[in-house]
């Protein structure tokens, strides 16, 4: 092989493939050089590729020209080595490394290329500031975390393709340049040349292009599709996005869930060797809401909420009193897995629940046949018995309660998992995935005073709840569904309104008069009149389900290329201004 700079061997394995049946065998190596350590006369080199790393030995004794060359080499130059594969001394094994009983002794060394001391080191976490790392993003990508994440990536979805393709699935690209969809959120626009004051969106998901292939007869369409929405990036959130979106004819919500636990369940044992239970469990959205306060309940743990009002209803302690008198309820869990913890610890969860937005968290403690509590005094004989029984409170254990109207349940649902974490509490298991559904078709919007759509607009009503669109929206169920994980929402669909009629009405109820929905909604209710087949999909947040599979805190650790908080790319320099003549072309002003 010779290139500009000279001549190089091309390599015959890969560094992190070489175990104890290669040794004797002679190999030529490329990669980069993780490490270089001198140590009296021998050189010893930790040479890494996509693979992994293997230890180069140059020994003047064995090649006087490899030792050279070598005393040349820096971290981060790129060589070749040819050289043969020994097993390691006994005690000079490294276990830590998969190639850790052999290395290589080098006959030829060369350097292909140089590099200058990288602006931090490459190596596991080395607590680097992230918008450097995101500024020498391919350095960053050379360190094994982010490397694996990026190649988890890779394989998860390459078994998404082929999970989805045995099932008769086809894969079909939609445009990027669009019409905006409504998901809820901003769209990026981008101004025509072509037709100047006229825009297209990027799309926010494939909603609609998916939903046509269906009424096109396609059967079954997914796609890894990246979206985009125009949103703050408070969280850990990306303006571009990829979705594993799937969806499919001729079904009912049972189906897609179904097939999703089959497709989820494989990628956790193939790529985790987890063993999850199908079919997962599911809750509607109303018990969802009742037993754990949140649509995404976060199940690993018990601490399951129950209604405690009638232990109340006569109470002396006026503050829950009052509560029940005016429509109120009593709420509260007990918290599984803790026993006696100090009072200082107590008035903690009082605080948390004030700024969880709570007027008053009352605890209470299981102590012999009485409770422990800041209201005890207030409460009778039969309320501590009846409030003992109804909790099935052990001793030490700890109830806490909450009463009031529905803002409550967010409440409890915060206190749940800020006990989690703070009390450090057993997980029933490592991952926990529950499937919510029939979530309210609408909600209500008190700023704009109008409904909602929950999902998106194009979400199926119950099939018995049709009737009361018009009259009670607010009580209208839809066939939707969300994938939930450890409290995390992974996924989310439904089944579709295929009847034009009922996609109007939908419309309607959602304030759009008919001249609106003909003018951002036309080119669909069109082709529902066209023979559209019943169908549903679902669409799943890629970045995030492998950011749970991989055991990282935010997306951006499963992105090649992400961008920061405030949307920006400090390796490109994106978002960057243009050209006057570029703005002139669009028949746009500069600022
Ligand atoms: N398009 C929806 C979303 O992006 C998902 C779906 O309903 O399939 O949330």
């Amino acid at each position: 092989m010779t290139t500009l700079k000279g001549y190089w061997a091309k390599r015959s394995r890969m560094c992190g493939d070489l175990r104890r049946e290669d040794a004797g065998s002679e190999v030529v190596l490329n990669g980069w050089v993780q490490r270089r350590r001198d140590h009296g006369g021998v050189i010893f080199i930790d040479l890494r590729d996509v693979s992994g790393l293997v230890q180069v030995v140059c020994n003047p004794e064995v090649s006087a020209a490899a030792h050279a060359a070598a005393e040349g080499v820096r971290g981060e130059y790129v060589i070749y080595c040819r050289g043969t594969v020994r097993t390691r001394p006994e005690e000079a094994v490294n276990p830590k490394l998969p190639t850790g009983e052999v290395e290589v002794i080098a006959e030829e060394v060369g350097i292909i290329s140089q590099s200058p001391t990288p602006p931090f080191e490459i190596q596991e976490e080395s607590g680097v500031d992230e918008a450097l790392r995101l500024r020498y993003r391919y350095l960053d990508i050379r360190r094994p975390d982010l490397r694996q994440a990026l190649i988890l990536r890779s394989r998860v979805t390459g078994e998404v393709r082929d999970f989805l393709s045995s099932r008769g699935f086809l894969e079909i690209e939609t445009p990027i340049l669009t019409k905006s969809t409504p998901e809820g959120a901003r769209d990026f626009v981008v101004p025509s040349r072509l037709q100047p004051g006229k825009f297209y969106a990027l799309p926010q998901s494939p909603q609609l292009f998916k939903q046509l292939l269906m009424v096109a007869g396609l059967d079954r369409y997914y796609q890894i599709a990246r979206c985009f929405r125009d949103e703050d990036l408070r969280a850990d959130r990306q303006p571009e996005f990829t979705q594993i979106d799937l969806e499919m004819s001729f079904v009912e919500p049972e189906d897609v869930i179904s097939l999703m636990d089959e497709m989820f369940s494989r990628l956790f044992l193939l790529f985790l060797e987890v063993e999850l239970p199908t079919p997962f469990p599911r809750l509607t959205w109303r018990e969802a809401m009742e037993r754990y306060g949140s649509d995404r309940p976060d199940l690993r743990y018990g601490m399951e909420i129950h209604d405690y009002t009638d232990a109340f209803a006569r109470s002396e302690f006026k503050v829950f009193r009052n509560a029940v008198e005016n429509g109120g309820r009593v709420r509260g869990f007990k918290i599984d897995g803790l026993v006696s913890p100090p009072r200082r610890e107590l008035d903690e969860l009082v605080e948390e629940a004030k700024r969880l937005g709570s007027s008053g968290l009352v605890w209470m403690v299981r102590e012999g046949e009485g409770l422990r509590s800041p209201v005890a005094k207030f409460l009778s004989r039969e309320e501590v018995e009846a409030l003992a029984e109804a909790s099935g409170l052990r001793e030490g254990e700890v109830l806490l309660l909450a009463a009031g109207g529905p803002e409550i349940g967010p409440v409890l649902a915060g206190m749940r998992e800020y006990c989690a974490r703070r009390f450090n509490l057993p997980c029933s298991s490592r991952f926990a995935f529950v499937w919510v559904t029939e979530f309210p078709l609408f909600d209500w919007d008190e700023e704009e005073k109008r409904y909602k759509s929950n999902h998106h607009p194009f979400t199926a009503p119950s099939p018995d709840a049709i009737d009361l669109l018009e009259e009670r929206p607010l009580e209208v169920t839809s066939q939707s569904y969300d994938m939930v994980l450890n409290g995390v929402e992974l996924g989310g669909g439904s089944i579709r309104i295929h009847d034009h009629a009922v996609q109007e009405r939908v419309f309607s109820v959602l304030g759009l008069s008919r001249e609106e929905a003909e003018d951002k909604f036309g080119f669909l209710l069109e082709a529902l009149r066209y023979g559209p087949p019943p169908h549903g999909g679902i669409a799943y947040g890629l970045d995030r389900i492998v950011m749970l599979m991989a055991g990282r805190d935010s997306i951006r650790d499963v992105i090649a290329f992400p961008k920061t908080q405030s949307g920006s790319d400090p390796l490109t320099g994106a978002p960057d201004a243009v050209y006057p003549g570029q703005l002139r072309e669009l028949r746009l002003r500069p600022l």
